[in-house]
C-alpha cells in the first residue's frame, strides 16, 4: 500500500491520541484543510467498500432459464422435433429465448430501481474541516478527518477516539457481538485483540448511546470491515409476498396442467380418432396455453415501477414487500414535532416568578422585542429574565446564521434554535459562557445541563420539560432574591401555555463548587433554583392536515406519540383533526399498566404525550394485537425496536438518524406526515393493480385452455397449433399485460378501509370472474370455431380467425379489469394512455402476422379479408358488454346482501 503514514502497521490503540494526531498530520479542533482532503483523497481513494461480486449480466441471463415452464416448454420443443415439425420445435425455442430475453430486461429494470434507491441513502458524517462543523458525505471522508459522534450514528471508517462522553457503540457488524461496548480513550495494550480495543471504532458499526470524537486512521478497504470484504448492503430480491404466492400458484397450475395434458392426451387417443401427432402436438398446445408464463415478471415490474413512484414522491421503500403492507395499513402512529409540525419553532412568551413577557418577530430572525405590557424590557434592570435567557443560552448546541439568500437559519435542534433567537432579542448581547460539561439531551429524561464557568463561579444550567424540573427544583429565583419554589403557581403557568398548543421549557440553575468538572444525572438535586419557563409554538403542517382527513376517510386511525405535555398534545391534535383529541393517555400511565389494560387503552385513545421511545414498543404491540396494520414513526436510536417490530418502521430521513434508518421499511426524504399518506396510497396503487393484472391475464391462459380441452373432449378439430398458443401468449404478455402497471390509482381506493391482510388474494369473486371470463371466450371462439368449419371454412382461415377473436377479446378485457367491480367507463377512462398505445401495438402485430408471408409460413396463419375483421371485433365489443352487465349484477348482489 503506498502511503506517506504507513498506515498499515501502525498499532494506533497504543498510541496515545496526541501522537495519533500528530502523525496524521490533522488537528484536533480544526480538522484537516479542505484542500488537504483533496490531496488525501487523490492519495488513498474515496471511503467506499468495494463492491460485492456481482453476478455477470450472462449467468442472470441463463437463470432465466431455470424454470419448470421452461422445462416444460423445451420437452414440447424435442417432442415437436421428434414428430419433425422442425417450425413447431423452432419457434417454441425462440419464445423460450424472447422469453428469457425480456426477463432479463425486467429484471434489470426492477434492480437499477433499486439501485438508485440505495443511493438517495448514502450515509453522512460530520466532520471539521478548516476549523468548522460540516456534514459531507462519507464516501469523501479521509484519513486524518475528525469525526463527530452522535447517537444514532453509523460510523463511517475506523477511527482512533481522542474524547468520549458515556460512548457506546455496537459492534455487533463485526464481532458478532450484541451488547454495546462502552468506549474511551485510554491507551491499550498492544497486543489486544479488535473486540478489546476500546479506544477505537470501525467503520460499519454504530453508536447506541453518548458522544465522541474521533480521527479517522482508514478508509474504504482498508478498514476492518473492507477487509473481510462483507457485503454490508447486499441488493434484495425483487418479490414480495403476493408475487412469492402467484409464482408458487403458477408452478402449481404448470404441475396440474401437465397432468390435466396426459389424462387428455389418453382421452384423445382412446375415445377419438386423432393422429398421434396431431394430438400429441395440441396437448403441447394446451400446456403451453395455460401456464401463465409472463405473470411473476409483470408483477414484479408493477412493484419496480411503485418504488420508483413512491421515491419520486419522497417515500424511500428499503424493503419491497413493504409496498404491500403499506396498502393495507390500518393505524399510523406518527411523531408530532416535525411530522404532523413544520417543526419552525419560535419562542412567543417568557414567564418567570416576576411577569409575564411576550416575545415578537418570527422564525429564527434575531429581530424582534421582549415586552412586558406592550413595553421593552431593558435586561439590564431584570435579573430574573435574564438569568432565564442566559440559561437558555448556555444550554443549548445550535448555531444561528445565514443561508446564502441572507435568510436566518439555524443548525442544531430546533427548540433549541428557538431559544438561542429568543435570547438573541434581548436588547443587550448576553455573554457567552465557558462550557465545561454537558448532559445532552435524551427523550428518555427530557432535559440537558451544561457545567458553565460564570466569572470564577460554576454553574449547572438545567433546561428541560417543565414537569421534570419541577420535581426537582427547590426554589425560585425572582427580583427580591430566591424564595420557596410555588408549585401550584408554576404548574398552572405551564397549563396555559400548553392548552394553546404551545411547547412549554422550563429554565433552572445550581450552583457548585469550584472543583466541579463533570455533571452526571444524579448532581441534579439539592439546590436547584428554578429560573421560568418559555412557551413555543410550533405550528401544524398545513399538508398534514389534509393528510389526516384523507386517512379518516380511508379508514386508518392517525396517532400522535410525543414527548411533549399532554395538553400541548392535546391541543395541536385538535387543530390538526385528530379524532378523540380531547383525551390523552401519557407516559407514566402507559407504564404502569399491563398489557391487558393498555390493549383496550391503545385503541382508544389517539394522543399519547410524555412518552419516551421505550412506550412506543408497547404501543405497538397493543395496537397489532387488535389484528391492526400498524405503521410508526421514529427518527432517535431508541426508537429502532419500535420501528422493527411495526408493521411498516418509518423513519425520518431529515431528522432520523442512521440506525433508525437501518430499522425501518421505508424513509421519509422529506419527514412530512403526508408523505406517509402518498406512500399508503401508492401501496392501494399498486396491490389493486397487481389483482387487476392477475385477473386480466389468467383468462387469457383459461380461455385457451377451454378451448383446446373442450374440442378434444368434443372430437372437434384442433382449433390451435402450439406456435399460435405461443404467439397468442406471448403478444399479450408484451403488450396489453403491461397496461395495467400504469393504472392511475382508482377513484375510490382512499374512500374504503383498508384491505384486509389476511384476506387471500384469489377471493371467492376472483376466481369466479376468472372462470367466468375464462369460459365465456373459450366457449364464444369455440362455437365460432365449430361453426366455420361447419361452413366449409379452409381450416388456415379458421384459425387465423380464432387468433383474432381470442386477441382481441382479451384488449377489450383489458379495459374491464382497468376497474375491477365498477364501470369501465368513467372520467378516467382516457387517463392510461399505456392501455390506447399497448392496444395499438397489439394490433400492428395482428396484422403482421395476418399479411407478412413469412409470419404466415411460420406461424401457419393465412391473409384474411377485410371484412373477417368485423366478426373478432363484435365478439370483443360483446364480451366487454357482458363483463360489464355481470359486475353490474355482482354489485346489485353485494348491496342485496349488505342489506340482509
Ligand atoms: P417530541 O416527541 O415532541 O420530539 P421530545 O421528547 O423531543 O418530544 O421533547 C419532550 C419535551 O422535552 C419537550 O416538551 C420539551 O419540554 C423538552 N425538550 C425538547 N427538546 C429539548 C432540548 N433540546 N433541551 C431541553 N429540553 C427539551
Ligand atoms: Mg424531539
Amino acid at each position: 500500500m503506498k502511503n506517506r503514514y504507513g498506515l498499515a502497521n501502525k498499532n494506533w490503540h497504543s498510541m496515545t491520541s496526541d501522537e495519533v494526531i500528530g502523525c496524521l498530520e490533522t488537528n484536533d479542533l480544526k480538522g484537516i484543510t479542505e484542500k488537504e482532503a483533496q490531496n488525501r483523497i487523490e492519495e488513498f481513494g474515496k471511503n467506499l467498500l468495494p463492491e460485492g461480486k456481482k453476478e455477470s449480466p450472462f449467468i442472470k441471463f441463463l437463470k432465466q432459464f431455470n424454470d419448470v415452464l421452461i422445462f416444460v416448454l423445451l420437452g414440447c420443443a424435442v417432442i415437436a422435433a421428434a414428430l419433425r415439425h422442425f417450425v413447431d420445435t423452432g419457434v417454441i425455442i425462440g419464445v423460450v429465448v424472447i422469453n428469457g430475453v425480456i426477463g432479463f430486461l425486467q429484471e434489470n429494470k426492477a434492480e437499477r430501481a433499486l439501485e438508485g434507491i440505495k443511493n438517495m441513502l448514502s450515509l453522512r458524517a460530520h466532520v471539521m474541516r478548516d476549523g468548522k462543523r460540516i456534514e459531507i458525505d462519507s464516501a469523501d471522508l479521509v484519513v486524518g478527518d475528525i469525526v463527530i459522534l452522535n447517537p444514532g450514528d453509523k460510523i463511517p471508517a475506523d477511527m482512533r477516539l481522542i474524547k468520549t462522553v458515556n460512548l457506546k457503540v455496537e459492534e455487533s457488524a463485526l464481532t458478532g457481538e450484541s451488547t454495546a461496548v462502552e468506549k474511551s480513550v485510554d491507551v491499550i495494550d498492544e497486543n489486544s485483540v479488535l473486540g478489546d480495543r476500546t479506544n477505537m471504532v470501525f467503520s460499519g458499526t454504530a453508536v447506541s448511546a453518548g458522544t465522541g470524537l474521533g480521527v479517522v486512521i482508514a478508509t474504504g478497504k482498508d478498514t476492518e470491515i473492507g477487509k473481510i470484504n462483507k457485503m454490508l448492503c447486499d441488493v434484495k430480491k425483487i418479490t414480495t409476498p403476493l408475487i412469492r404466492q402467484t409464482s408458487k400458484f403458477g408452478k402449481t397450475i404448470s404441475v396440474s396442467i401437465v397432468i390435466i395434458a396426459i389424462v387428455v392426451y389418453f382421452f384423445g387417443a382412446f375415445f377419438r380418432d386423432y393422429g398421434t401427432s396431431e394430438l400429441l402436438l395440441s396437448v403441447i398446445g394446451l400446456a403451453v396455453a395455460a401456464i401463465p408464463e409472463g405473470l411473476p415478471a409483470i408483477l414484479s415490474i408493477i412493484l419496480a415501477i411503485g418504488v420508483e413512484n413512491m421515491a419520486k414522491r419522497k417515500a424511500i421503500i428499503r424493503n419491497l414487500p413493504s409496498v404491500e403492507t403499506l396498502g393495507s395499513v390500518s393505524a399510523i402512529c406518527s411523531d408530532k414535532t416535525g411530522t404532523l409540525t413544520k417543526n419552525e419553532m419560535t419562542v412567543k412568551a417568557v414567564v418567570t416568578s416576576d411577569g409575564y413577557y411576550e416575545v415578537s418577530g418570527s422564525g429564527y430572525s434575531p429581530k424582534g422585542e421582549i415586552t412586558e405590557n406592550n413595553k421593552e424590557i431593558n435586561i439590564g434592570n431584570d435579573i430574573t429574565l435574564k438569568d432565564t435567557l442566559l440559561c437558555f443560552k448556555s444550554c443549548n448546541d445550535s448555531h444561528l446564521g445565514k443561508d446564502n439568500k441572507g435568510e436566518w437559519i439555524i443548525n442544531g435542534d430546533p427548540t433549541e434554535g428557538a431559544l438561542l433567537t429568543l435570547a438573541e432579542k434581548s436588547n443587550e448581547k448576553l455573554e457567552n459562557l465557558s462550557r465545561e460539561a454537558t448532559i445532552p439531551f435524551d427523550s428518555e429524561y427530557k432535559y440537558m445541563a451544561t457545567l458553565v464557568k460564570d466569572n470564577g463561579k460554576n454553574i449547572v444550567y438545567i433546561k428541560g420539560a417543565p414537569d421534570r424540573l419541577f420535581d426537582i427544583a427547590e426554589k425560585e429565583a425572582s427580583k427580591n432574591g430566591e424564595k420557596g419554589f410555588n408549585r401550584e403557581y408554576w404548574e398552572k403557568q405551564m397549563k396555559k401555555f400548553a392548552s394553546t398548543g404551545k411547547r412549554v421549557i422550563g429554565a433552572a440553575y445550581k450552583k457548585v463548587s469550584k472543583d466541579v468538572t463533570s455533571i452526571d444525572h444524579d448532581d441534579l438535586n439539592g439546590e436547584i433554583i428554578f429560573l421560568g419557563l418559555a412557551g413555543i409554538i410550533d405550528p401544524p403542517r398545513e399538508e398534514a392536515i389534509e393528510a389526516i382527513e384523507k386517512c379518516s376517510e380511508a379508514g386508518i386511525t392517525v396517532k400522535m406519540i410525543t414527548g411533549d405535555h399532554v395538553d400541548t398534545a392535546k391541543a395541536i391534535g385538535k387543530q390538526m383533526g385528530i379524532k378523540n383529541a380531547d383525551m390523552a393517555l401519557e407516559g407514566k400511565e402507559i407504564e404502569a399498566m399491563t398489557d391487558n389494560e393498555l390493549k383496550e387503552a391503545a385503541v382508544k385513545y389517539n394522543i399519547f404525550g410524555r412518552t419516551s421511545p421505550k412506550h412506543k414498543l408497547r404501543l405497538v404491540e397493543a395496537i397489532q394485537s387488535h389484528g391492526q396494520i400498524c405503521a410508526m414513526t421514529g427518527d432517535g436510536v431508541n426508537d429502532a425496536p419500535a420501528l422493527k417490530r411495526a408493521d411498516v418502521g418509518i423513519a425520518m430521513g431529515i431528522k432520523g438518524t442512521e440506525v433508525t434508518k437501518d430499522a425501518s421499511e421505508v424513509v421519509l426524504v422529506d419527514d412530512n406526515f403526508r408523505t406517509i399518506v402518498n406512500a399508503v396510497e401508492e401501496g392501494r396503487r399498486v396491490y389493486d393493480n397487481l389483482k387487476k393484472t392477475i385477473l386480466f391475464i389468467l383468462p387469457t391462459n383459461g380461455a385457451q385452455a377451454f378451448l383446446i380441452i373442450a374440442s378434444i373432449l368434443f372430437g372437434t378439430l384442433i382449433p390451435l397449433t402450439p406456435v399460435q398458443v405461443l404467439w397468442l401468449n406471448m403478444v399479450i404478455s408484451i403488450t396489453v399485460s403491461m397496461a395495467l402497471a400504469f393504472e392511475k390509482m382508482e377513484k375510490g381506493a382512499m374512500k374504503r378501509p383498508p384491505r384486509n391482510s389476511k384476506a387471500p388474494l384469489l377471493d371467492r369473486y376472483f376466481v369466479w370472474r376468472i372462470v367466468f371470463v375464462s369460459i365465456l371466450i373459450g366457449g364464444v371462439t369455440l362455437l365460432i370455431n365449430v361453426n366455420l368449419i361447419n361452413r366449409g371454412y379452409e381450416l388456415m382461415q379458421v384459425r387465423t380467425v380464432t387468433l383474432h377473436i381470442i386477441v382481441i377479446s382479451q384488449m377489450f378485457h383489458l379495459f374491464n379489469s382497468r376497474n375491477i367491480r365498477n364501470f369501465a367507463f368513467n372520467k378516467d377512462f382516457f387517463s392510461n394512455k399505456a392501455a390506447f398505445i399497448v392496444s395499438g401495438v397489439l394490433i400492428l402485430l395482428q396484422l403482421l402476422i395476418t399479411y407478412v408471408p413469412f409470419m404466415n409460413k411460420i406461424f401457419g396463419t393465412v391473409p384474411i379479408k377485410p371484412y373477417q375483421w368485423i366478426l373478432p371485433v363484435l365478439i370483443g365489443i360483446g364480451i366487454f358488454i357482458i363483463v360489464e352487465i355481470e359486475k353490474f349484477i355482482m354489485r346489485r348482489i353485494d348491496k342485496l346482501i349488505e342489506k340482509f
